[in-house]
């Protein structure tokens, strides 16, 4: 290990934990018999790898569990919130708003489906859209207030769902909230109901790094709108001989591998919000660290466990306690994920003369060190350590700099 992180260029660092897990939950023995058995089924011609078999049971298992009553089956979850905001028509100039701190992919199908993006703060606690910022700049044109559960951080829907009724569209009505739970599948609003069972749409993805996956792709929507469930239904499969509509099914080894990870999902979210408080716990003496908001009941699934460093170690003293995690302990770590318009020039150019000052800052002050429910407890405490050193050199390089 050298000593001196600044000699040595990160990339040839070997990191003992990476940048962040590749896979978010883990597969058990009932996954690869469901595969095996899925293969064996399909090598009949006549049967071959037609995916209802088992996507409809996958679907209505995930409705079932999630209390919603339609739920419907992508190949992505990117693909599946094109097709939800493709069913609204957006005019030019209708507005979406949404948090600035987000992936980039929900900001991208705004721009695919026609919507103008409107971007907005995030509230410092949870780093989810602030429902105040959300306020500020809703206006007339506003179609739709898109809300992504940051994190695995639960938000709370009721303010939106509020505010969209005190504001409706002349034409259509009060804007629809479209709810991203990429991050938070399992997840419980404060009211105790299941993410996926409230707002007009919630759009979840099984991509690998998710808190379950479908062999690394795959997406679903919920909706208790039927018109919207079998619009959807449509969408996907070539509109049905009558309107637009392209492929984005599923496909049979996904959803027969869905819905054994379904039913080991709060087993698997569990072991990860477990391994979250204990990190929580263990870091609450580096008084330097923001800890993630500790809420209970599965309200937050840690889909990533976001540090803070000190506002005076923005940017620069940030960078610095990731290179040292990473050079001295590797320990990887991320920034999920910065304002999407600093990152991306599309979005960049298409909100151009937009700026959220706050999610920046945030941004500048976030780091999510890997974390995984599969670690063992040897090397979660070696992380925490790593962690816990790591700060304290910054700060002893801060203090005497003051
Ligand atoms: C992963 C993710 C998506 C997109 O899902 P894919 O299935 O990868 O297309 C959307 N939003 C958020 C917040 C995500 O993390």
């Amino acid at each position: 290990m050298p000593t001196d992180p600044s000699t040595v260029p990160r990339s040839l660092h070997a990191l003992r934990w990476p940048v962040e897990p590749a896979q978010g939950g883990w597969y058990t023995e009932a996954e690869h018999e469901a595969l095996r058995r899925v293969l064996a089924e399909s090598a009949n011609w006549r049967t071959g790898w037609r995916a209802t078999s088992y996507s409809d049971p996958f679907e209505a298992a995930f409705a079932t569990y999630t209390g919603a009553r339609h739920a419907v089956a992508f190949n992505s979850g990117g693909t599946a919130l094109e097709m939800v905001l493709h069913h609204l028509r957006l005019a030019p100039g209708d507005e979406v708003i949404s948090c600035a701190l987000n992936f980039v992919g929900p900001h991208l199908a705004v721009i695919s489906q026609g919507g103008r993006l409107i971007l907005a703060e995030p509230e410092p606690v949870t780093l989810n859209l602030d429902p105040a910022d959300a306020e500020r700049v809703i206006t007339p044109r506003t179609r739709v207030i898109l809300v992504t559960h940051w994190n695995g951080a639960c938000a709370d829907l009721r303010p939106f769902l509020d505010l969209a009724e005190r504001h409706p569209h002349p034409v259509h009505g009060p804007p629809v909230v479209i709810v991203d739970a990429a991050r938070a599948c399992g997840g419980r609003a404060p009211s105790g109901v299941r993410v996926g069972s409230e707002g007009w749409a919630t759009v979840f993805s099984f991509e690998s790094k998710k808190l379950m996956t479908t062999l690394g792709q795959g997406g679903m929507v919920t909706t208790n709108d039927p018109a919207l469930g079998e619009q959807l239904r449509w969408l996907r499969t070539y509109g049905g001989r009558e309107r637009w509509g392209t492929n984005q099914m599923m496909s049979k080894a996904q959803a027969a591998v869905g819905l054994v990870q379904l039913a080991r999902l709060d087993q698997m979210n569990d072991a990860r919000v477990t391994r979250a408080h204990e990190r929580s716990r263990r870091l609450a003496g580096t008084a330097e660290l923001s800890l993630p908001p500790a809420v209970g009941e599965r309200r937050h699934l840690y889909y990533r466990h976001n540090l803070l460093v000190p506002e005076p170690w923005a940017g620069a003293g940030r960078d610095e306690l990731m290179e040292l995690l990473a050079a001295r302990y590797g320990v990887g770590s991320i920034v999920n994920d910065p304002p999407t318009y600093l990152g991306h020039r599309l979005i960049r150019d298409h909100t151009r003369g937009q700026r959220c000052p706050r999610a920046e800052q945030l941004a500048a002050r976030l780091l999510c060190p890997c974390m995984h429910p599969r670690m063992r407890p040897p090397e979660e405490a070696a992380v925490c350590d790593a962690i816990e050193q790591s700060t304290a050199h910054i700060a002893r390089t801060y203090a005497t700099t003051d």
